[in-house]
């Protein structure tokens, strides 16, 4: 079944953008899933066909009008009522992986992209669109955001990535960044490549995996080892200590 991406954008000449090619690329032709683009324009009934106006309340920028985005919102949702519809907003729901693999596993998504200050609150109210943020920044509008999204869905669909198990062991699957990763030359300026992943020892690299997984979570992103289950072993001592042991 082909999974179904819909962007609701000002902007629908930038796609498929980066995401036609590569990865994504491949599969988008080879029917993996599919791209429709809808103008949100083409929902302005006023003679300007204008899509913004005013902060009610005053204040910089300007607002995209509930009533545009609704009537854009309702054209997708009655030709794809299953597909669940986001918006790209800061003040969304942070994006993590295991979303992304929710969205993966479903029929597709629909991305409503903002653009200025965003959209007028009330159409959170009134239709079921999920905001979604993809980090704690601010970016100029919501199409970067939903290539973001689109992509780390796309790459888990099955047939896309070369092997099925490729994507098991990565950064946050297992609520852990992945270990690092190393290939030929085995001395490159005077640095060698960690001797136990020449050791052929698959069970001693393993632990040395799951061990440097842990160390460097610890280390770099404290937040996940609190999230998934607290502190599992006292912080390592030394923050630097990698590049002299190993
Ligand atoms: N005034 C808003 C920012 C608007 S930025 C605020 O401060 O919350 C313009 C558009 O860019 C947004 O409507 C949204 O679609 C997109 N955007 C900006 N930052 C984003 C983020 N971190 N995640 C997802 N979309 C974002």
């Amino acid at each position: 079944m082909t999974w179904a991406a819909t962007i609701l954008t000002l902007y629908p000449e930038m796609f498929p953008g980066p995401l036609g090619h590569s990865l994504a690329g491949r599969a988008l032709a080879d029917g993996t899933w599919s791209l429709d683009t809808v103008q949100i324009r083409d929902f302005a009934t006023d003679k300007h066909r204008s899509v913004d106006d005013t902060p009610a309340g005053g204040g910089a920028g300007m607002v995209l009008k509930v009533d545009v985005l609704a009537a854009a919102v309702d054209h997708v949702l009655a030709r794809d009522p299953d597909v669940p519809m986001l918006a790209m907003s800061p003040r969304g729901r942070p994006l993590d992986q295991a979303l992304v693999r929710e969205l993966a596993a479903g029929p597709g998504v629909s991305v409503l992209c903002g653009r200025f200050e965003g959209f007028d609150e009330r159409l959170f109210e009134a239709r079921p669109v999920i905001p979604v943020s993809i980090g704690d920044y601010v970016l100029s509008g919501g199409e970067t955001g939903a290539f973001v999204l689109l992509d780390a869905c796309i790459r888990l669909l099955p047939g896309v990535m070369g092997a099925p198990s490729s994507g098991d062991e990565e950064s946050f699957e297992s609520g852990l960044l992945e270990y690092p990763h190393y290939t030929r030359p085995q001395v490159w300026e005077g640095r060698t490549i960690p001797e136990v992943l020449r050791s052929g020892d698959h069970a001693k690299i393993a632990a040395w995996r799951k061990q440097r997984a842990e160390d460097d979570t610890r280390l770099r992103r404290p937040d996940l080892i609190e999230r998934h289950g607290g502190a599992r072993r006292p912080p390592p001592s030394g923050a630097q200590r990698r590049e002299q042991e190993d």
